[in-house]
């Protein structure tokens, strides 16, 4: 027989335990000591008792192990509790990561980090954490959205700003989806990490994750900050009430709110209701999600067309030039038609056809969208409404100087944010800063440009012969700054236009053969006025460009105003 019984129960003696041969008095028996008949003794052999012991600690012991890994995986799953990895750092000056942050990598997921279908639990738990009514409020988690919270915290230092974003990052700058991060190596750009043309190391995240604070302590801080709801659109604004819906049907009051809901990437007819087959070798171009998934496909794919000869398509294709070719097609593949009845066959295609503003709320929001140039309707001072601005991509504002318009830039989000925000703490400024915008072909050519570039307008073009010095490259070395965004200039910067006769610069020669004319200027005219220019491959003079443009004059000669430029003072 098995099991256990007590040293009394063989019969031992009880009263062993004394010297004496007296029984305790029984007001001592509570204070009496363990005694050896008290142990428990096996019913069979030491072995066998032994044996059973140790099977039933197993069973113990594995019970346990599953009841806490379970638990662990419920709390995972729920999103009580969370193992993400924080962004990369913005900027150099930025702190490193904690220890935490650092133990934290150990345990988490790459799929679950990114994914956002699988954080639909972290969400749900995050939305429970929504407050009623927030001062300030800001519609899409990108470039214009951090440029104008920046710009509320500057101006009001307690704020409290909530972000609602579609996207499960936090906001980051676009530019570099095109450019830097294909030419940077797999083991930075899996880290969202680039190096500019000169080198130096960035990540695409404009403010590392330890900047914002958690949804659920947002009101209670009182020092205010700013908190993203990641993976969450508004789906309708009531402007009169002040209140933003939530697709789930929460609501949020706001004081002062701001759309900057961007835009999404056009597409075009033969794809928009083709099947599914073809739809998946269709990638339409505009966030990380997208970059990670061409860079996939160029992992495996052999070709890759791109559709679209604007800004975007031509980096992209300069960007993936290197990269498909050494890859076998993999069977099926799509043809193209084109209009000059050619067929192309290829793997996968890229829509780079332009942008589309996100204007969705306007419908459910009874807001304006301009019928000439879409987006949002808004005043100089971006408001649509009372308490209501917008900016970025999806606002079309009265420009002082240029009239009605829409841009689709960084500079411009970061500008047109930053006046928001500003307005949205009691400013009331008029749009007034020219915004400009640049594009690199890779590290060896690139432009830059300012105002009204419309291909409609008629041009003046002035160029030169080009150095090694005028490169995206040498530029990014000189100023150390890949982002050519000249938004954080101050105003004070920017330096005065010389008069084109007391310029000094020297007089162009005339052209040789072989000459390589790789940098220039390019002037679009409207009634004879200046109303844009473009800087091909000539950099760090945008502030002069600005200038001519907001002098608004007519100019007889618009070589001598190119003179301003220096165009030809490497020859
Ligand atoms: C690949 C690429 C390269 C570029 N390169 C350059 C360049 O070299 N130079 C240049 O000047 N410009 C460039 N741009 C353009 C520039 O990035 C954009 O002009 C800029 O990002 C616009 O900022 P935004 O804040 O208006 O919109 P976005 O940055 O698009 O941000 C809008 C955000 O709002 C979210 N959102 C939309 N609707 C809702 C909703 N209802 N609720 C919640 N969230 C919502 C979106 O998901 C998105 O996250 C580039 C753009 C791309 C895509």
């Amino acid at each position: 027989m098995n099991g256990w019984r007590s040293g009394r129960a063989l019969g031992r003696s009880a009263k062993r335990w004394s010297h004496s041969d007296h029984t305790i008095p029984e007001k001592y028996q509570k204070f009496r000591t363990g005694h050896m008949d008290d142990a428990l003794l096996p019913f069979g052999s030491w072995k066998e008792a032994y044996n059973q012991l140790q099977s039933r600690y197993h069973k113990q012991l594995a019970a346990s192990v599953l009841y806490f890994g379970g638990t662990v995986l419920y709390l995972y799953s729920s999103g009580v509790i969370d193992l993400v990895l924080p962004p990369p750092y913005a900027n150099d000056d930025q702190t490193p990561p904690s220890k935490w942050s650092k133990l934290k990598k150990w345990f988490t997921f790459e799929s679950k980090l990114r994914d956002p279908s699988s954080a639909t639990s972290s969400v749900v738990k995050e939305l429970a954490n929504l407050p009623d009514s927030i001062p300030y409020l800001i519609i899409g988690g990108g470039t214009a959205s951090f440029a104008a919270f920046r710009s509320i915290r500057a101006n009001d230092p307690k704020a409290k700003v909530l972000v609602i974003s579609e996207e499960d990052y936090f906001p980051y700058m676009r530019p570099p989806l095109s450019k830097e991060l294909w030419f940077s190596g797999s083991d930075l750009t899996k880290k969202l990490t680039f190096k500019q043309w000169n080198g130096r190391e960035r990540t695409v995240f404009l403010e590392h994750e330890e900047f914002y604070i958690p949804l659920n302590k947002l009101m209670s801080t009182e020092t205010g900050g700013v908190a993203v709801l990641k993976n969450q659109s508004v789906v309708k604004l009531d402007a009169t009430e002040r209140k933003a819906y939530l697709a789930n049907g929460q609501t949020v009051s706001y004081d002062k709110c701001l759309i900057a809901t961007g835009g999404k990437p056009k597409n075009i007819e033969p794809f928009v209701n083709a099947d599914p087959d073809v739809q998946k070798r269709v990638i339409l171009y505009r966030d990380i999600k997208d970059f990670k998934r061409l860079e996939e496909i160029t992992r495996k794919a052999k070709s890759v067309t791109i559709v679209g000869g604007g800004f975007l398509g031509s980096e992209l294709a300069c960007a993936l030039s290197g990269r498909s070719k050494l890859n076998k097609s993999n069977g099926s593949q799509l043809s193209l038609s084109l209009s000059n009845s050619d067929k192309l066959r290829t793997d996968y295609v890229v829509l780079a056809v332009g942008l589309e503003p996100n204007t969705e709320l306007a419908e459910t929001s009874s807001l304006e969208v301009d019928e000439n140039f879409g987006g949002f309707r808004v005043n100089a001072e971006l408001e649509a409404r009372t308490n209501l601005w917008v900016a970025g991509d999806a606002s079309c504002f009265y420009d002082t100087k240029l009239g009605r318009r829409r841009v689709e830039h960084h500079d411009h989000a970061v500008v047109s944010g930053r006046l928001a925000g500003e307005n949205m703490t009691g400013a009331h400024k008029p749009y007034w800063h020219q915004s400009m915008f640049w594009s690199d072909l890779g590290p060896q050519v690139g432009y830059e440009a300012i105002g009204i570039v419309d291909s409609t307008l008629p041009t003046v073009g002035v160029f030169a012969k080009a150095t090694e010095k005028d490169t995206p490259k040498a530029a990014a070395e000189q100023t150390n700054e890949g982002i050519r965004s000249e938004a954080d200039e101050p105003v004070n910067a920017l330096k005065p236009v010389p008069k084109p006769e007391s310029s000094g610069a020297v007089t162009p020669r005339a052209p040789q053969s072989g000459d390589d004319f790789g940098k220039g200027i390019i002037f679009y005219l409207r009634n004879n006025i200046v109303v844009g220019i473009v800087l091909w491959n000539v950099f760090s003079r945008m502030h002069i460009a600005r200038r001519v443009i907001s002098e608004g004059k007519a100019y007889d000669d618009l070589n001598e105003v190119a003179k301003l430029f220096e165009l030809h003072s490497d020859d």
